[in-house]
């Protein structure tokens, strides 16, 4: 079978860049390691292609040609034609296909250019190019403005704070990464942003950025008229599954994307989707969901290809998890890793302060285990994560509440496993 690849993202966007294309890469680490001062060790290519993340094999432009895989640079597909199993490039090759999988991701979500989002010094991360231009404007920033509270602009201040910048953080909700963190839990690591330095604005919109007398952003215009100024500003307000060509292969209009069924097949035979792009059943919660997230896009990859290749009949069955890792450059006087698995629904428990443990468990109306939250936890203590949310065992919340310490909670939730197990 022959295989073939598209790739775009990885093309420079600027005229002053040399970028060379680069096959897919690992795309967390452009706001973590990538964003490390020159004098941290910064992460760059070759270092982090895919799929160094997971363990597996590095797969640089050798490893393709080497497993017989073609791949296309800086020449996206630009018309699908289901009728006639062809595909347009942007340079006007026709790609005839057999079998087709989808796997186009998303884009960075952008403010208009009407209100300044496409001044000179306003950032956005996509891809390594994007990366690139941030990591030039932050060797000569004075003050950064990050837009948005969730894992984008977490990363990113996190990174401002190594190259020691006067960091501000504005977002329209009342605390950080408001789609997952309880409030509690985001009044830990919004103290610890400030006192690395890092100031919040909460509950603000933005309503322009400004350019100053040399055409560079200088400042924002809030929805209530203050002022902020910022020779930087990166824009991390979520992302686009990127449809198009393909929208005729069928949209998801509720979770966006591509829909898929549990064996990722578009309602168009012989065509797939996978990834950040896929709206595929999330069996253990009964609904719709698009992820976008790595393990997800391994993972569906891994499924999609074994059903194209064997008979497997076997329905993806995907537990959530998320994770992130800031401060972890040399010299930080506090590193940050936490992980999530399962479904943040029903009442929390939080045990710990945060020094460095806290965990935060959410316990639905039948007293189960729906979703676990976990940071700085051992090897050990993380392997365990996936087994709650997977089994989501019954659990005494009294016991849970009345733990000593992270240690203590997760043994609770371990006993609680093991009781399971044995009914
Ligand atoms: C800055 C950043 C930090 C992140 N951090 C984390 C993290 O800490 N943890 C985590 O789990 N996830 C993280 N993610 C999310 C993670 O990177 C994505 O979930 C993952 O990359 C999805 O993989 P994918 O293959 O579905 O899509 P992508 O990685 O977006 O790849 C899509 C590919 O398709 C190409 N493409 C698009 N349109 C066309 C076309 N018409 N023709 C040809 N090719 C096309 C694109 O150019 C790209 O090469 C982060 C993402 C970003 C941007």
């Amino acid at each position: 079978m022959a295989w073939l690849m598209a790739a775009s993202a990885s093309s420079p966007r600027s005229s002053s860049a040399s970028v060379q294309p680069v096959p897919p890469y690992e795309r967390p680490a452009l706001t973590k390691g990538y964003l490390f001062p020159p004098d941290k060790k910064p992460a760059r290519l070759p270092g982090f292609h895919t799929c160094v993340g997971s363990g597996g094999q590095r797969q640089t432009a050798e490893w393709y040609k080497e497993n017989g895989i073609e791949v296309l640079y800086e020449d996206p597909v630009v018309a699908f034609d289901g009728k006639t199993q062809t595909l347009k490039t942007s340079s006007g090759k026709i790609l005839k296909y057999g079998s087709l999988i989808i796997s186009t991701g998303c884009e960075a979500s952008r403010l208009p250019e009407k209100i300044g989002g496409k001044l000179p010094g306003v950032h956005y991360i996509r891809d390594v190019a994007d990366a690139d231009s941030l990591v030039s404007s932050l060797g000569s920033a004075k003050k950064v403005l990050v837009i948005g509270g969730g894992y984008i602009g977490m990363e990113v201040a996190a990174a401002a704070c190594g190259w020691n910048l006067d960091t501000t953080i504005v977002f329209p909700e009342d605390h950080i990464m408001p789609r997952l963190f309880t409030p509690s839990l985001a009044k830990k690591y919004e103290d610890l942003y400030q006192q690395n330095g890092v100031k919040f604005i909460k509950g603000a919109l933005i309503d322009k950025l400004e350019a100053g007398s040399d055409g560079r952003v200088s400042s924002a215009v809030l929805k209530d008229g203050s002022v902020v100024e910022a020779d930087t500003v990166v824009v991390g307000i979520g992302a686009k599954p990127v449809v198009g060509p393909f929208e005729a292969v069928g949209v998801n209009r509720e979770v966006g994307g591509i829909e898929v069924d549990s064996l990722f097949r578009t309602s168009v035979p012989g065509i797939f989707a996978i990834g950040d792009v896929a709206a595929f059943p999330l069996k253990m919660y009964n609904r719709i969901a698009r992820v976008e997230h790595v393990d997800h896009a391994r993972k569906s990859a891994h499924h999609c290809v074994e059903t194209l290749l064997t008979s497997q009949t076997k329905a993806y069955d995907y537990l959530p998890y998320f994770y992130s890792r800031v401060f972890e450059y040399e010299g930080s006087s506090r590193k940050v890793w936490w992980q999530f698995y399962g479904d943040n629904v029903g009442e929390t428990v939080e045990v710990g302060n945060f020094d460095p443990k806290i965990a935060t468990f959410w316990i639905d109306s039948d007293s189960r285990l729906k979703g676990v939250f976990l940071e700085s936890g051992t090897s050990e203590e993380f392997s365990l994560l996936p087994q709650l949310a997977k089994s989501q065992p019954i659990i005494d919340k009294s016991k849970l509440q009345a733990a000593a310490s992270v240690e203590d909670a997760l043994e609770i939730a371990r006993s609680s496993l093991q009781s399971a197990a044995s009914v």
